[in-house]
Order: C-alpha cells, then structure tokens, then sequence
C-alpha cells in the first residue's frame, strides 16, 4: 500500500489534520515539531512543489498501534521481535503492476526540495528507504539514510558503519559501484522495519511482510533488479560510487548540528512516481525521527528487561533524551534488587543508552514530573544511584568523547525500598476527574 493510500485509511478514522495554508519547508520543520497531538499532519500547498507533504507519519503510539493493529506496546513490541526473528518472503508481482507508473527521468529537481533547518547546506532526503543487493554476495538490506540532493542526478549518502556499509565496501573491493533502489512514500511498517536491526543477511522487507500479515507485494526494480517493495510514491534508482563530497551540517536526532562528513556520492540513473505522488518528509529531531530509531531498542529493552524482573508495565526512550539516550522503565517490583538489575538489563539491551530511571507501576513514564517526583519521594543517591564509567557511548551525544565514543552512564533505581512500610510512599488518592471536571471547567 502505498502512501496515498495509507493516508485515505487514516482519514477515515480521523488521524489525520490537513493544513491548507501555504507553507514553505522551514514551516513545515516548526509546525511539526510544535505540534503535540496525535495525528498525522498533511500540507496540501508546499512552496516550490505540487506534491503534498506528509509529517508525523510514525509520530505518536496512538497511530503506530493503527498500523501494527496491536492493542497495546506490548503486543507492537512482540510482533516487531517476532517478524525479526521469522521474515516472510514476499510475492513478486510486475513492474508494471507496481505503483511506479510514471518515468521521469534521472532529475532530482523534480522532487520536492526540502532544507529543514536555515544552516542545513541544502535539501534533504530523509524517508528514502534504501534497498541495495550485495554485487557478490546477493544479500538484500533496507534501511533509512539522509541524502542531501547536490544537484540533478547526484546526492550524498550518510551510512553509519552498519549493513549498508557492508554491502558497499563489497562492491568497492571488486571494484564496482553499488546499485541501490530508494523508496518513498512506501507503507509506514516497511519503514518501521527498515529501521530495526535484525541480523545481517536478514532482507528488512520480509520483516515488513511478516508484519503486514504476508501482504506485501515486491516487484523488480527496471534497471538493476532488485526486490523492492511493489508500492510506493517514488522510485529512485542509482549508484552508490567511490567518490565522495561532504555531507552535512545537519540536524541529528538531539536537535543538534551533526558534523560534515566526506560521504559516498549516490549517482542517481532515473526516477518513476506513482500517478499523483504523495511525498513524506521524516523532519530532523522531531517524534517522528525518534520513534523509528527507537522503537526497536524499546523492544529490545523491554524484553531483556523482562528477563529479569517478573513484571515490566512500561519502557520509554524519553522525548526529553531525544528518544534514544535515556530511558525511563516502570516495573512491578516484587524484591529488593529488582530496580538495579532493571538497570543492568537495559544497558544491556541497547548500547547507546546513557541514563536509565527504574520507577515503580504506579508511575506513568510518560509524565516527567511523576517520574522526578518518585526520585524526590523514593530515591536516596548513596543506596540507589548507579554510575558506570567510561562504557561505550553515542556519536549523537555532543558531550560524549566523540574520538573513542566513550561515555559515563548513569542509572537512578527510584523504585519503593521494600523493607519500609509502603504506606509511607503511596500518594493520597484524588477523585476521579470525570466527578469533579464540571467544576473544573469553571475555574480559568
Ligand atoms: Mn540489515
């Protein structure tokens, strides 16, 4: 299904706002970023394009449950490590059956040119899921990459040293360019998918089939048949060369300027749309950008953490920790140590963490202020406080020693010392508020 589509269904179920005003991209940034509800946004009058933008796609649970049709995180949790674990191949349908109907040519002028920030050195591509199959090995990956658009038929390529970076040192040791499939406005599991980390050698697509139930059709990409998800709003063929230009400043998912980088130049050979393409922008450091770079390690923590303490009600990469360097987990707490190994267990689940708070099930997480108010009323630091020095860290913190990636970490367990009386920690119980909002409303 492809993006157009997807939104219709959302429409129907009023997850959607439509923003008639024109708009330029700048705007689009700040609108999203600002926006604190639920649904997806769509501009329907972008400066400088025809195509309509859709933001906030994966920006809340509320819809990404919609697209797992999972009733709550533990259920999305379980069938993302299950689809991991048992990719489904997917059938193949024609090129021509595919959503890819309209030819225009190698010409990335055509597409919308979106700068998110004012420093960025130019737009940006940020939904492409890009599809690359090993020249030698055959092995297919999908995965999500900035690409800055240098001009017509040329663009940089961010790739971090992980499965893509594989596929192209291949390609470059025979000598060759890697040949890449890059689509957008595709179904927003594919991109859900493409943004987790099974194995190598494991194709994210079929991890997207096994999550959409065995329905996703593939199809051959015309130039260099690779199999490609058969429905989408853009198709970009190219190369990813030898040769290499800056990449960047841009903002990463901290709200922070990332560093320019020399980063492989894709070369791109042509361009198909869908009959009247709908284009999706993931816009840098917004709710969108770190649910699906975090949703995965969410799983992930959630179940190491489960391994360990009999009940886990809640795991969250906080928005505060931009979505990926903090977490803030509620357990059931049943002995003493329970909120330390809590701690271990998620800096197991996800190396790039750096502080974890462990709160107990009377906690929402999703607050801050419940959250500090348990360290207030439950945490001593000489008892409860962990800090281990000098782990691995993430190149997206600033503060991090960005040569050797090294980092401080700290864990805080704010859970109830259960050989005190527990009475002493529980809050005094309010009225439900539906009895008393009446009088609520009426007070300014
Ligand atoms: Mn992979």
């Amino acid at each position: 299904m492809r993006l157009s589509l997807v939104i219709d269904e959302l429409m129907k179920k009023d997850l959607v706002n439509v923003i008639d005003e024109e708009v330029n991209s700048l705007e689009i940034t700040t609108i999203t970023r600002s926006y604190k509800g639920e649904k997806v946004l769509l501009f329907t009058r972008v400066k400088g394009t025809d195509m309509p933008i859709v933001t906030n796609l994966i920006g809340s649970r509320r819809v990404l449950k919609e697209f797992f049709n999972a009733k709550d995180d533990h259920e999305v949790y379980m069938k993302l490590m299950k689809a991991c674990e048992m990719p489904i191949k997917c059938k193949e349908i024609p090129f021509k059956n595919s959503s890819f109907t309209r030819r225009i040519g190698a010409d990335l002028g055509r597409l919308p040119q979106l700068v998110y920030y004012p420093e960025d050195p130019g737009p940006y591509i940020t939904s492409g899921v890009l599809i690359a199959k090993g020249v030698k090995s055959g092995i297919c990956n999908a995965s999500i990459h900035r690409l800055l658009i240098l001009g017509k038929e040329r663009m940089t390529i961010r790739i971090v040293p992980r499965h893509l970076w594989q596929l192209y040192k291949e390609a470059v040791n025979e000598g060759r360019t890697l040949p890449v499939a890059i689509i957008i406005g595709t179904h927003p599991l594919i991109l859900i998918a493409a943004s987790s980390s099974p194995p190598f050698g494991v194709y994210e697509v079929e991890v997207a089939n096994a999550l959409m139930n065995n329905k996703l059709e593939i199809t051959k990409s015309p130039n260099y048949k690779i199999p490609i998800p058969a429905h989408g709003e853009i198709l970009i063929e190219g190369e990813i060369t030898a040769e290499e230009e800056d990449e960047g400043p841009f903002v990463d998912l901290t709200g922070t300027y990332d560093i320019v980088r020399k980063q492989p130049v894709i070369r791109v050979r042509d361009i198909w749309t869908s009959e009247k393409p709908m284009y999706h922008a993931i816009v840098p450091a917004s709710r969108e950008h770190m649910l699906l770079m975090g949703l995965y390690r969410e799983a992930l923590i959630w179940d190491y953490v489960r391994k360990v303490v009999p009940k886990v009600k809640k795991v969250r990469l906080t928005e505060g920790g931009c979505g990926w360097l903090h977490a803030a987990i509620s357990i059931t707490k049943t002995t003493q140590g329970d909120g330390k190994n809590a701690i271990l267990a998620a800096f197991a689940a996800h190396p790039s963490l750096k502080f974890v708070v462990v709160v107990d099930d009377d906690i929402d997480v999703d607050d801050p202020y419940q959250i500090e108010w348990a360290i207030a009323t439950r945490f001593q630091a000489s008892r409860d406080l962990v800090i281990i020095r000098n782990a691995r860290g993430s190149s997206l913190d600033p503060s991090c020693d960005q040569e050797m990636l090294i980092t401080d970490k700290m864990g805080i367990d704010a859970t109830i010392d259960l050989t005190k009386p527990r009475d002493k920690f529980m809050k005094g119980k309010l009225m439900t508020k539906n009895k008393v909002n009446q009088t609520l409303k009426k007070l300014k």
